[in-house]
């Protein structure tokens, strides 16, 4: 065989099926010849639990790269309005995307679509085309080898659903397996993952409710020291009775999950308008979440690599987690794909450590930051005065130019990695990029 038949990647394990692990898979899955791919989960099934809902311009554009866009935009919905309201009702600021229709936006613009379904989607997708099935139940315990930068694969030990251990073998094992990363752990130990954890939980529901009789608009975020709060609807429906809507709310730090739980009814008649009743809406789910702001200090040792939730985590307040972690996954692939073609060396994986890492720091981080204590650390009277984002956001309500380039700030999160590819060598380049 010539050199150009030999790829320099011919397996990867990724540990996760939630909705990183499995993008991450379908990408993998487009390379030619393909690599074998493993995806284990120690779950019994897909996650159903009320996370993400909102997808920014980077994930659409890896959605479009992975042939699943028309599915998801089929589906799910753009959102035209979103704002920022005091406790009674009365809007501050906010955008109306439907203006910038003819602006350059539409096509990566904002779309509304939740995550049980992604992860349902990519799943059947990459059974259907790639003959890919996730291994549910299979849970990994231990990395046998992979660490040392001299090792020449990486193993993971993985506990089955009848509790036999089996050990498996590959180029790399990419740990996609959330926030209570296991691989994480095994990587730098149970406690070292840098920053901070939010005093306040939150509780996210998805409930149907009527919510156009008080003139809401498909996404509104409440400014108040107490009862803060954002309700965005996730699922529109003729009748409004029946929209649902995903209603994620600040409580009081300390409460246990059943404390949290127990509240929920008298939380909603003090925030919602018209203080309804349980009679008035349908909770359809809801959770507590702790929130944090956290970043590894690396997502590469050796064979060993991590991506999204597993690396970094952040308040959900603008929907920048997810977000972070598909970049991290078209990232990934991108490298991934240019060590298989053999026009990079598998350094450009340190180039993708420092690179996302400096994503988060700069971008995520502070802009979620942002978004949280915008709701809860401020006056919402003053709120406009002292507020810049809420300024600027202003400002765009007349400005379109302006309105274009807050709206299309999150492409910053996307790095071309191709630039570190060694053009001409083994004449391959491009084959295999995505
Ligand atoms: C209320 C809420 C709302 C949110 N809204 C948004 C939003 O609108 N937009 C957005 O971008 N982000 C949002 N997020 C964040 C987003 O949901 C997460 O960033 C995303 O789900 C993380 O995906 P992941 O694949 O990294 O991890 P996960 O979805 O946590 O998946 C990890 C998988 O790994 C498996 N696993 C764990 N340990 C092991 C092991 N040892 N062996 C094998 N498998 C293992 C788990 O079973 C799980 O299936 C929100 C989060 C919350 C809490």
């Amino acid at each position: 065989m010539s050199d150009q038949q030999f790829p320099g990647l011919s397996s990867v394990i990724i540990v996760g099926a939630g909705p990183s692990g499995l993008l991450l898979a379908l990408l993998l899955a487009q390379l030619s010849p393909r690599p074998n791919i493993t995806i284990l989960d120690a779950a019994p099934t897909l996650n159903e639990a009320p996370r993400a809902t909102h997808y920014g311009s980077p994930s659409i554009k890896l959605f479009r790269q992975v042939g699943i866009l028309a599915e998801i935009r089929r589906d799910g919905y753009m959102p035209e309005k979103i704002c920022w309201r005091k406790l009674s009702g009365e809007r501050i600021t906010g955008y109306d995307r439907s203006l910038l229709h003819d602006g350059g936006l539409d096509g990566d613009g904002l779309t509304v679509y939740w995550v049980g379904r992604l992860c349902a989607l990519l799943e059947r997708e990459l059974k259907s085309r790639a003959g890919i099935s996730v291994s549910w139940g299979h849970k990994v315990t231990a990395l046998k080898c992979g660490l040392d930068p001299r090792d020449s694969s990486s193993s993971v030990a993985v506990e089955g659903p009848n509790g036999q251990i089996t050990t498996l073998t590959a180029d790399y094992v990419v740990g996609c397996d959330g926030g209570n990363s296991t691989i994480r752990r095994l990587m730098f130990g149970p406690r070292n993952f840098p920053g901070f954890s939010w005093d306040v939980p939150i509780v996210a529901t998805n409930t149907m409710i009527d919510l156009d009789k008080f003139g809401w608009e498909d996404t509104q975020f409440i400014v108040h020291p107490e009862h803060w709060f954002m309700a965005a609807r996730i699922q529109p429906h003729p009748d409004p009775a029946q929209n649902i809507w995903r209603i994620s709310y600040g409580e009081k730090a300390g409460l246990t999950n059943e404390e949290l739980m127990a509240r929920q009814e008298t939380k909603f008649s003090q925030m919602l308008p018209g203080c309804p009743q349980p009679r008035a809406y349908k909770i359809l789910s809801k959770s507590p979440y702790r929130v944090h702001q956290r970043c590894v200090t690396k997502m590469r040792m050796g064979r060993v690599l991590l991506a999204a939730d597993a690396a970094h985590l952040c308040n959900p307040f603008g929907g920048l987690g997810l977000t972070g972690g598909i970049v991290d996954v078209g990232a990934l692939c991108q490298c991934l794909s240019g060590i298989h073609s053999g026009v990079c060396d598998d350094d450009i994986l340190d180039i993708y450590c420092s690179v996302q890492r400096g994503k988060w720091h700069d971008i995520i981080n502070p802009v979620s930051t942002a978004n949280i204590r915008r709701l809860f650390l401020q006056d919402p009277e003053k709120a406009l005065e002292e507020d810049e984002m809420l300024q600027l956001i202003l400002r765009a309500e007349t400005d379109l130019e302006l309105s274009r380039q807050l709206q299309g700030a999150g492409n910053e999160l996307i790095y071309d990695y191709t630039r570190h590819f060694h053009h001409g060598r083994g004449g391959v380049e491009g084959k295999a990029r995505l």
